[in-house]
């Protein structure tokens, strides 16, 4: 085979590769492209995810569990029949939402178009969700209700390479995507790069050693931080007023929401110097387009979003950049940094419990007639909203709740929070059904596992952070018996609802994406395979096929009634789970350079694990010298749902109140045995970033 052009499997920065093949079966080499979004650039994940082509684990048959508890080999034919006999006998008992689907943000578009499809039409359950719920929902919830439109970027990342400031609320850039790092250039230049994170990460270094500033806000402060920011460019005169009277439902109440938000108070709750937000409110002020600055902006991580009062966190952030007047401004603006690799397509086409493709919700009436009608049912047969991932979760195996779970593209044993209680429901269910790569910690404990394709062995769409659609090529062949998702909901369709056919075909699965996105908020209508094979950058919505995409959204309107944006008042809360006597310090988790989500994928990849092989708990040396902890020795978290016993790593980067401990390590170096499911009332986002916790020295248990 010749050389391939293709993206990243992993976040979703997506930046572009050319795959080689080198002559083993199935493996490549990998070389960056030059592209937008990377540079010609590869962080190391990039660079070694070839390795987990060959890794020796890899699924390559399916697996289904026998009489002696043993997961065994056995054909795709027996394991479809065997499951969708098991969904026959649960939906007859139990209902349609007997049987649940739970998707990925890792999927291809295509996948993640027909796992909801498959749910409300061979299914009929309402029960579907995905793990972007743990991801960047407070971001879209919030973008969503401020502007009527949710792209995590709603202008090209490029864009930001030319501002004087960047605001970074809870995102670690140079981490979690280093080549994009190359776009914060000019704002660090001219000092203005500005860092919220409760650790000093790498990013925060990049702000500090550039003149910047650094917020080392207290965990779960950061509303009050950027209530603090805004009421500082507000009372010093430094908004932008006639863009808020023009462009904003509601400038007073800008002004009345952010009024008793001084920065002596707000250093009260964050720990930050009055002195300081002052001055990082200056600085982005100065950059700001009213003030005849080169232009700035505002951009969110999972550090601000994955709170319950995230949607709340991401608002304020929002009000900052209206207050500024940011949004719609050629290069300036308010963005989320979504994180999976199709994080933003994963969250447009259907697989989340409130909506339907094109990024239509689900409750409105015309859009489930639109919908039913290119699947070719009625729109009453289509199930209404279902549960949240994690009340999902939270229901299997419960009286009222689904009895057999079917998953793609995740690893809920890794990475959904309160892992016990996880761990406790799937052992409930009668019938547990995993598609995956390798055997991940949930693939290990299910009934059926289907061993489904990787990135270089498919083809597809992904949609990058910034609403790019961007074409996934197959450059080797799938080992053994390896087939796509694609194929799983095919197989069961045919045997469960013959009378709606799957397809197998990316491409003719894309074209009906097309048809079912038309005239949604996601248009994808006018975005063909064949354009998108020429190279043409095409950003939604693309509602024809002379159009040429929208990279920049908001320039003249928002997606609201009336094209303003909402300015919603919102105020600080304290976290759910709070530091108390016996739980004296906060627990933050994160991600590393090393690793990717729940590291199913990286934790098999040597060079990655040989850089990073375990879990550890960031200390600061004061609180070690309190407990007489010295660096690598093992201390003993636990808070309110779990314990666990890890490694120290001693080191001045974290707040003296604070403990940081990476999320990527599965069994018992699993962090999120021990996080928080709290949910945003809104996003249904659950509290992963910060809750109490006690610390000890293990050999003093
Ligand atoms: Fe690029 Fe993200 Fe892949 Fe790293 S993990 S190479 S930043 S797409």
């Amino acid at each position: 085979m010749t050389a391939v052009g293709t993206h990243c499997p992993y976040c979703a920065l997506q930046c572009a590769t050319t795959l080689h093949p080198v002559g083993r079966p199935g493996a490549v080499a990998v070389q960056p492209r030059d592209f937008p979004t990377n540079r010609g650039g590869l962080c190391r994940k990039g660079w070694t995810a070839p390795e987990v082509l060959t890794v020796p684990d890899r699924l390559t048959r399916p697996l289904v569990r026998d009489a002696a508890g043993e997961l065994v080999e056995t054909s795709w034919d027996e394991a479809l029949d065997f499951v969708a006999d098991r969904i026959r006998v649960l939906q007859a008992a139990h209902g349609n939402d007997a049987v649940a689907v739970f998707g990925g943000g890792g999927l291809t578009n295509e996948k993640a178009y027909a796992l909801g499809k498959f749910a409300r039409v061979t299914l009929r359950t309402s029960n579907v969700d995905y793990n972007g719920r743990f991801c960047m929902s407070s971001a879209a919830a919030a973008t969503n209700r401020a502007f009527g439109v949710d792209r995590g970027l709603p202008f090209p990342l490029e864009d930001l390479g030319g501002a004087g400031a960047i605001l970074l609320v809870g995102s670690n850039l140079a981490e979690t995507m280093p080549p994009a790092v190359a776009h914060l250039k000019a704002a660090r230049a001219a000092g203005g790069l500005i860092v919220v994170d409760p650790r000093r990460t790498a990013t925060a270094g990049l702000a500090e050693d550039g003149a910047g500033v650094h917020l080392q806000a207290t965990p779960g402060s950061d509303l009050a931080l950027v209530l603090a920011l805004t009421h500082v460019i507000l009372q010093e005169g430094l908004g932008d007023t006639a863009y808020l009277e023009a462009r904003t439902d509601d400038p007073d109440g800008l002004y009345r929401s952010t009024a008793a938000w001084w920065p002596e108070r707000a250093e009260r709750i964050t720990g930050v110097p009055a002195s300081t937000i002052r001055q990082a409110a200056r600085v982005l002020a100065a950059a700001a387009p009213m003030h005849g600055g080169a232009g700035a902006f505002i951009l969110t991580g999972r550090g601000a979003e994955q709170h319950s009062k995230g949607t709340d966190t991401v608002t304020a952030c929002i009000n900052l950049a209206l207050a500024l007047g940011l949004p719609g401004r050629l290069g300036s603006g308010y963005g989320c940094i979504t994180g999976q690799g199709n994080g933003q397509g994963g969250r447009e086409h259907g697989q989340k419990a409130d909506q339907l493709p094109g990024y239509r919700s689900i409750a409105d009436p015309a859009a489930r007639s639109y919908i039913a009608g290119v699947w070719g049912v009625e729109p009453d047969e289509l199930p209404g909203p279902g549960r949240s991932a994690v009340e999902l979760i939270n229901a299997l195996g419960t009286p009222d709740g689904p009895r057999a779970l079917l998953v793609h593209g995740s690893n809920l044993v890794v990475s959904a929070p309160r892992l016990a209680s996880v761990r406790e429901r799937l052992a409930a269910l009668d019938l547990l059904v995993v598609a995956d790569v390798v055997p991940s910690e949930t693939a290990l404990l299910a009934d059926v596992v289907f061993p489904v394709t990787q990135w270089a062995e498919e083809e597809g769409t992904m949609t990058s952070l910034e609403g790019r659609v961007l074409r996934r090529r197959a450059a080797v062949p799938a080992p053994g018996e390896v087939r796509s998702d694609l194929a799983v909901f095919a197989g069961l369709a045919e045997r469960l609802r013959p009378s709606i056919p799957f397809s197998t075909d990316p491409a003719e699965i894309f074209e009906e994406l097309r048809a079912a996105s038309a005239g949604g908020i996601a248009d994808y209508s006018g975005i063909s395979w064949s354009r998108l094979d020429a190279g043409e950058a095409l950003f939604w919505p693309c509602p024809a096929e002379d159009h040429p995409g929208t990279p920049r959204l908001f320039a003249d309107t928002f997606g609201t009634p009336d094209g303003r944006a909402r300015v919603i008042a919102v105020d600080h809360q304290p976290v759910a789970d709070d530091l108390r006597d016996d739980a004296p310090l906060y627990l933050v988790t994160g991600r590393l350079l090393q690793h990717y989500q729940s590291g199913a994928q990286t934790r098999r990849v040597a060079e990655l694990t040989e850089a990073e092989p375990e879990v550890f708990a960031e200390i600061h040396p004061r609180v070690a010298a309190q407990l007489g902890v010295a660096d690598g020795r093992p201390v003993r978290l636990a808070t309110a749902r779990g314990s666990m016993v890890l490694p120290a790593r001693v080191t001045a980067d974290v707040r003296p109140d604070t403990v940081f401990v990476p999320f990527h390590y599965g069994g018992e170096g699993s962090v999120n045995e021990l996080t928080n499911d709290a949910l945003d009332p809104i996003s249904r986002m659950p509290e992963f970033k910060v809750c109490a916790v006690d610390l000890t020295p293990a050999w003093a248990v």
